[in-house]
Parts: C-alpha cells; structure tokens; sequence
C-alpha cells in the first residue's frame, strides 16, 4: 500500500529533519514490522479490523499508527503542549505517557523522558542486524502500544540523551483535572 497523506512524512524526510545522522535509512519501504501481525504473530490484546481502525483512527492517524508512517514535525498541536495531563493511545485509550515526563524540543515531535509502566513494547523497525554486528544501516527502536499494537513513534537519541519521539496524532491528550 503507499498511502502518503498530506501531513505525513516518509522515514527518509523524517531523519533529513530529526538531525539523527549517524542512523542512515534503509530504503525499504516502511510499516511491515509495526503494528499487529508483525512476524512474531504476538496476539495484542485488541485486536480490530482494517474497517474498525479506519473509523476508530481517521486516515491520517490510521497512516501513522497502522502503517507506521510518521508525521510532519509541528504539524500535532501536542508537539509543545505544557499543561499537566495523560497521554492516551488514540488506538485504545491505554495511559502511555504523562505530561510530567515530556519534553518539548523544537524538533517538533511528541516527546517523552519515559513511558509509562507496562504500556509500551518495542520492535526493530528496518532490517534486524546479525547479533553484534556494527552497521551504518542502523534500524530503529521502534515504539508501539502494549495493547493494541500501533504504531506510537520510535526511541532516539536527542538532546543528550534517550527519548521517546512519539507522533501527535497516535496520542490523545487529557489534561489534568483543575
Ligand atoms: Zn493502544
């Protein structure tokens, strides 16, 4: 499938905008490890259809958490959000991430010091490496939701350290109670 809305970027823009040099990209084309039915056949725990995602998602969502698509930075409004709150997966509400862990850098993704306990897992997104083997084809860390399976965004190094680079649009935001 080459679905490609407007707000979307390929990986290969993607890492021209992220600054991640020392990662090159493979050319293979994305999403055949994310989401469910990946090669380890692991059964999340919901589990829906094509139909249901593209109505529970819409196009642009369902691009980014079920094909693993990642979007234009700046282009979520949640990319600088500050207020206090929890960070749901827009695929089935699980609480992934919370505003005390995030941090907003200008290169305008979603991101986050750390997860949420038990509310993550992650795969090798591109092609896995033989074990110990150094290459300039680096994958990625990729980072999807313990229950459902979508795809949420990738783990990178930036701004000295380990962060989750989580797209705008898998997540929904509610702020705290007032
Ligand atoms: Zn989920």
């Amino acid at each position: 499938m080459s679905r490609n809305p407007p707000h979307t970027l390929s990986r290969r823009g993607f890492f021209a905008s992220t600054g991640a040099t020392a990662l090159t990209l493979a050319s293979a084309p994305v999403a055949a490890s994310v989401a469910a039915g990946s090669a380890s056949d692991f059964q999340y725990e919901v589990q829906r259809t094509v139909d249901q995602w593209l109505t529970q998602l819409g196009e642009q969502s369902y691009a980014i958490m079920r094909e693993g698509l990642t979007e234009a930075p700046k282009s979520s409004p949640l990319w600088d959000e500050t207020k206090p709150g929890s960070y749901h997966c827009k695929g089935c509400d699980l609480y992934n991430y919370d505003a005390r862990l995030k941090v907003v850098l200008e290169k305008g993704w979603v991101f986050f010091e750390h997860s949420q306990p038990d509310s993550v897992l992650t795969a090798i997104d591109g092609p896995v490496p033989e074990y110990g083997a150094m290459s300039e084809d680096a994958a990625l860390t990729e980072v999807h939701c313990r229950r459902c399976g979508s795809h949420l965004g990738h783990l990178l190094i930036v701004a000295g350290g380990m962060k989750h680079c989580i797209n705008g649009a898998s997540l929904d935001f509610k702020p705290a109670e007032a």
